[in-house]
């Protein structure tokens, strides 16, 4: 039998890499089809052009799962390097309602595509103001737009990026992988009074580099 959304996502909750009910709830309502037609619901990563991928679902779980605490109605959140639009959609779902969730992709092909995608069955969020998606480079992160309880890059930085843990709220979360080659899932977290960053290194993850568009794709 052909493997459904849904057999995806109950097989991420039996791993034990969903543990929480609405992001579970979110990712079973945000049909990973509409972002990927390849293989949609295998737990791979899939090429969605430009030299890049929709990142497997198992890792759209644990970036969820890093900040959930973050991700609560009314909360602002940016989602760099937004891609396919997938994680970026189930932010704004988690935010709702009166929350933000601001995707920001270089790639103006890339803003595109995820617009379409988002149109399929979400585009709702666009329409009552919970979701944006903006053309930019996402290392200097979206200072209009924050400060954010949440962000979370979806490409690896170099280096500790020092303009997104800026455009945190104090509290708020940074999840990002840093490193060139292997990398460090990285959270950055900025406490009440805003004086200081906790930092703490957590999964070894492999993601295609934050980096200059005319470097990652070549037209
Ligand atoms: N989370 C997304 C995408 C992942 S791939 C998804 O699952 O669909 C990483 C994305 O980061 C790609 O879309 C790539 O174009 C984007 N990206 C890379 N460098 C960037 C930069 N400097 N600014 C903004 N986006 C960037």
């Amino acid at each position: 039998m052909q493997r459904r959304h849904i057999d995806l996502i109950n097989s991420l909750v039996h791993q034990d890499i969903i543990k929480d009910e609405r992001i579970k709830n979110v990712m079973i309502a945000t049909d990973r089809v509409d972002f990927t037609t390849d293989r949609a619901y295998d737990d791979t990563p899939q090429s969605i052009g430009y030299n890049v991928t929709i990142s497997a679902p198992h890792m759209h779980a644990y970036a969820l799962e890093m900040l959930r605490d973050k991700l609560v109605p009314g909360a602002r959140v940016l989602d760099v390097g937004s891609g396919s639009g997938y994680l970026t959609v189930c932010m704004a779902r988690l935010v709702q309602p009166n929350g933000k969730a601001i995707g920001m992709e270089h790639i103006s092909q890339l803003v595109d595509l995820s617009l379409k995608n988002i149109a399929k069955n979400n585009q709702s969020l666009i329409d009552d103001g919970t979701l944006e998606i903006v053309l930019g480079d996402g290392r200097l992160g979206y200072l209009q737009g924050g400060p954010y309880d949440a962000i979370h890059v979806g490409a690896a930085a170099s280096d500790r990026p020092i303009e997104l843990i800026e455009q945190l709220k104090p509290g708020g979360r940074l999840v990002v992988p840093v490193g060139i080659g292997s990398q460090r899932m990285m959270t950055y977290e900025k406490s009440l009074d805003g004086r200081e960053i906790h930092e703490q290194a957590t999964l070894n993850v492999r993601y295609v580099p934050l980096t200059d568009k005319d470097k990652q794709w070549n037209h």
